[in-house]
């Protein structure tokens, strides 16, 4: 029994650290292409944030690799598979949750992490990163990687979802994460600029976040920025179509 928990976690650890590397070494052959020389200079940058993010993602892997094999072997979760164990209209409604939640637990952790001690302590490895890379993206201190690492496993073992649209989070957290510290606006403008996309966070947002730190502490939606009037708008540097 311990011996199969200690392997899911195991193989957990490896399966988020390929993804992690699949993805941000996607969009930064993507960078590479469409923004030649956009990462020169930061060699030495880009290596200190794989080695972080790879460290993240056995934080990350140990959690999940448990709750997986907690699912298959106890059903410890909330997780179901068949669309007919709960009506059609909470699907969209267990996705929003899952986003809502993970950005309001994001950003009251992540303004944590802005006070001195905590900052000093943790979230520096984070801003070490300037200006980030599409490496960046699990580029946190252990402190910082296990406040990220709990959520889902928290949330799978109290909000019911398919476990398709667990797979739909964890993409969205994925792309989202890499892009958001690509350090340039992959989304077309009008996208951006829309009424929906105002209240999305993008890398022209998370950008500004990295270069004022005291701001745009959100992860996905900017609600908690807004209402806290912690928001201020968007990075000029990277403003879309540049
Ligand atoms: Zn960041
Ligand atoms: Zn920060």
């Amino acid at each position: 029994m311990l011996t199969a928990a200690l392997l899911s976690a195991l193989a957990m650890t490896v399966i988020v650290g390929v993804r992690y590397l699949l993805t941000s070494g996607l969009f930064a052959w993507i960078t590479a292409r469409v923004r030649p020389g956009f990462y020169a200079r930061l060699g030495s940058q880009m290596r200190r944030e794989i080695g972080w993010s790879l460290a993240s993602a056995a934080i990350y892997g140990v959690p999940a690799g448990v709750v997986a094999w907690g699912w298959q072997e106890r059903g410890w979760t909330q997780i179901y598979t068949d669309w007919g164990d709960y009506p059609l209209w909470y699907a969209p409604v267990s996705l929003l949750a899952y986003l809502a939640l993970h950005d309001t637990w994001f950003y009251w952790t992540h303004r944590w992490m802005h006070r001195p001690a905590p900052f000093r302590i943790a979230h520096a490895v984070h801003h070490a990163s300037r200006p980030p890379t599409a490496w960046a993206a699990m580029s946190f201190h252990p402190i910082e990687a296990i406040t990220g690492a709990v959520v889902i496993p928290a949330l799978v073992s109290l909000i019911p979802i398919h476990v398709a649209l667990l797979g739909l989070v964890l993409a969205i957290m994925t792309v989202m994460g890499v892009t958001n510290h690509m350090g340039w606006e992959i989304f077309p403008r009008a996208v951006v600029h829309s009424r929906l996309g105002n209240w999305l966070i993008t890398a022209s947002h998370h950008q500004r976040h990295h270069e004022s730190y005291q701001c745009n502490y959100g992860l996905y939606f900017r609600f908690w920025d807004r209402l806290c009037s912690t928001d201020r708008g968007l990075s000029d540097a990277y403003l879309p179509g540049r």
